[in-house]
């Protein structure tokens, strides 16, 4: 969140709408930091919300419409839906219509539509999830607005709900849940299956947050991410006919050990061990941060990285330089990819006091190997959605 932006939002709402806009709202985006492809195994994923993020200013409105407008996307001008008649407009304006949709999926009634105006600085086609930061964005604005009385974790399942059902992505719960409950200065350890959570600290006094953009999108992303998805249930599969187990990461290392030659296949057994072990990591990480030891929290990284790449494969050549070079420079203490793989950003734990001197090394090596400028930013943990006063 930035005063700087609070304040364009509310004159671009001001040019747009001609009218004074009744409240702004910011909605953050989000990086995991450890936990990847755990999500979908029963499994645990740890992300902290972002000081980057969507800004909404809104009025309430005395019609039955809702009119949109995005900063981002000036070209398409207001769009404007009537309550009675939510389509598909195949424009941007489906997402904020999709939550609309949800909210009445959910019960929640709206006795007249609203102006919305919006601008999000998260950078495009980084993976930092700006579809879930604009879906809890509009839900946090229409519940204050039309006092819903929605949870913040509703609002992220509704947020959830929008992008499965209207939008058609079938993602998890974690970008939106991060959104949503996002803390200042913590990442959230999130069970994505039961969806109990616990907060543990980042001190921003301590330690930054990098993350650096690869640049680069490898077009095995969706195919693969399928492939090990079928790999995972037949590792499950296979282990259920010896063991009682709901998914791969109710498993303790031990447990997976024991029963590992019941999975035929190597690879998937390879699958099946990232799946319980980064599982894992993301329990011994949760109480190193508690435990305020930010080096034990990098190694795991460092190890998450190492599986992902090895076992898991879903990593790249330019992912696995931008970590080997950043787990080279003193004062980094943890880097990994981060997201579904094959290219998109890393995340990297660094020592204050060492930041400039990784923003330094990674933009010479990456860009004289790859001759790609890679993008970098340095983010705190923030607050979930909320109205800015
Ligand atoms: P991401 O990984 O950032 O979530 P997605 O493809 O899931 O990428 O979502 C990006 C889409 O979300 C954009 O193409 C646009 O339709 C919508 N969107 C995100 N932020 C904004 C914004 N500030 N204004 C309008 N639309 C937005
Ligand atoms: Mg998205």
């Amino acid at each position: 969140m930035n005063e700087h932006n609070k304040d364009k939002i509310v004159k671009i709402f001001e040019n747009v709408f001609k009218a004074e806009a009744d409240s702004v709202f910011f909605a953050p985006g989000r990086v995991n930091l450890i936990g990847e492809h755990t999500d979908y195994n029963g499994g645990h994923v740890f992300p902290c919300a972002i000081d980057l993020g969507t800004y909404c200013a809104a009025k309430a409105s005395k019609s039955n419409e809702f009119r949109f407008y995005s900063d981002n996307f000036p070209d398409n001008g207001i769009i404007s839906v009537k309550l009675d008649k939510l389509n598909k407009t195949g424009l941007w304006a489906d997402y904020p219509i999709a939550v609309v949709k949800a909210f009445r999926s959910y019960g929640y009634i709206f006795p007249h539509g609203a102006d919305m105006a919006f601008f999000g600085d998260l950078p495009d086609g980084s993976g930092l999830s700006s579809s879930a930061a604009l879906e809890v964005l509009t839900g946090t604005v229409l519940n204050t607005l039309y006092k819903l009385s929605a949870t913040k974790q509703e609002l992220a399942l509704i947020g959830q709900f929008a992008e499965n059902r209207f939008i058609g992505v079938n993602c998890g719960i974690m970008d939106q849940f991060a959104s949503a409950m996002g803390k200042r200065d913590n990442a959230v350890l999130l069970d994505s299956y039961t969806l109990d959570y616990s907060y543990a600290p980042i001190p921003r006094e301590k330690a930054s947050i990098l993350i650096v953009n690869s640049g680069v999108k490898h077009s095995l992303a969706s195919s693969a991410y399928n492939d090990r998805r079928r790999e995972c249930e037949t590792a499950l599969a296979e282990l259920r006919r010896h063991i009682d187990a709901p998914s791969l990461c109710a498993l303790s290392d031990d447990e997976f050990e024991k029963n590992a030659q019941y999975i035929t296949e190597p690879i998937c057994r390879k699958r099946a061990r990232h799946a319980v072990y980064e599982n894992s990591r993301t329990i011994t990480a949760l109480a190193a941060l508690k435990n305020g030891d930010l080096s034990a929290f990098g190694r795991l990284m460092n190890e998450s990285h190492r599986s992902l790449s090895e076992d898991y494969e879903v990593s790249c050549k330019e992912l696995d330089l931008l970590v080997k070079t950043a787990q080279g420079i003193d004062g980094v203490l943890g880097a990994r990819m981060t997201g579904g793989g094959f290219g998109g950003c890393t995340v990297n734990l660094v020592e204050n006091g060492s930041v400039e001197a990784f923003e330094r090394t990674i933009h010479d090596i990456y860009s004289k190997e790859t001759g790609i400028v890679p993008k970098i930013y340095k983010i705190s943990a923030e607050d979930g959605a909320k109205e800015l006063r």
